[in-house]
């Protein structure tokens, strides 16, 4: 089950002996279909979670508009689409959740209960800013259309696991969901650290262009081959794109809460494969599609996680207080 990214095609602290200082550690977390317990390092999965500590919640602006549907319900959908020969009543099913209801239909309203997003062990992910005494750390938010910002629709906890007695048994779960591609469906992790150089865009403008150059003379693009692995990860440098124009200073990455500077954290979503010639894709997964073409695309994005129109969500932290609500943003 183990994962290998193959080496980088070049070593480009050797041809840019400029960035050899800023290379950083991430680690790529390789997400595979299954079943986690509290006890794993996971995507989606349940969460250690003390039975007597309150879960966070977030009061939604507002009945969406656009049909929604149901965790349960997703559930459901995602396990008939993976029917080979579903009946027909399996299919009229399919229809039924993906029309989804009326959020007007559904009762229940108040404070909506936020869903795992993640769950990094120290032992499996041990470059993490960790606070003293903590090794575990956990990711939420309530599946919104939209996800960025610093806001407690989206939350971090920083714990120790011994201090966990009593493990929540069924946390509460949001009445209803408004976009599916949020929820993620429950992965393990094979953790595996690899090596990242800065993303183009953080790099000084004369270096962009002589790497640019030098990337077209050898048909090599650093942005998607040699900087940064696609894919879910943790730590290392923030995705290798951006919307963002860091020349505007209204535009300066900050904490929401005490207006500090923040790092790379987590990213969230994209395919394990990645754009360009696929160089980051990890030899037992190219081996897995090669021998069954019909793994495709899903052993790419076996999370079903889609931000946007296949970004990914980058997750920054607070270098003052890790505990701070994180800022994410689409790049
Ligand atoms: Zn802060």
């Amino acid at each position: 089950m183990a994962r290998t990214t193959p080496p980088r095609p070049v070593d480009v602290s050797v041809e840019f002996p400029e960035l050899a200082g800023s290379a950083r550690t991430a680690v790529r977390l390789h997400p595979v279909p299954g079943a986690p317990t509290v006890h794993d390092s996971s995507v989606g999965g349940p969460l250690l979670w003390p039975a007597d500590e309150e879960w966070p919640v977030f009061e939604s602006p507002g009945l969406p508009f656009m049909p929604v549907t149901t965790l349960a319900d997703i559930r459901e959908l995602r396990t008939l689409l993976t029917l080979p020969e579903p009946t027909p009543a399996q299919r009229l099913a399919v229809t039924r959740l993906m029309d989804g209801y009326d959020a007007e239909d559904i009762t229940s309203s108040g404070p909506m209960p936020l869903i795992p997003v993640a769950q990094l062990y120290a032992r499996d992910v041990p470059g993490l800013p960790f606070p003293e005494g903590t090794d575990v750390l956990q990711v939420l938010w309530l599946p919104l259309p939209d996800i960025e910002g610093c806001w407690p629709a989206v939350q971090l906890r920083w714990r120790a696991a011994a201090e966990v007695r009593q493990v929540l048994a069924e946390p509460p779960e949001p009445a209803y969901v408004e976009l599916d591609d949020h929820v993620p469906q429950p992965c393990l992790l094979q953790p595996e650290e690899i090596l990242e150089f800065p993303p183009l865009h953080l790099l000084g403008e004369e270096l962009q262009q002589r790497i640019t150059a030098w990337s077209k003379r050898a048909s090599l693009e650093y942005q998607w081959e040699l900087s940064v692995a696609p894919g879910w990860k943790a730590g290392g440098w923030p995705a290798e794109f951006t919307f963002r124009d860091p020349a505007e200073p209204d535009d300066e990455l900050c904490c929401g809460e005490c207006g500090g500077p923040v790092e790379a954290l987590l990213t969230v979503g994209g395919g394990e494969r990645g754009s360009g010639g696929g160089s980051w894709t990890a030899v037992e997964l190219r081996e897995l599609v090669e021998a069954d073409p019909g793994a495709y695309p899903l052993a790419y994005e076996p999370t079903r996680i889609q931000i946007g129109r296949g970004y990914v969500l980058q997750f920054y932290y607070c270098l003052a207080d890790p505990r701070h609500l994180p800022r994410t943003i689409m790049q």
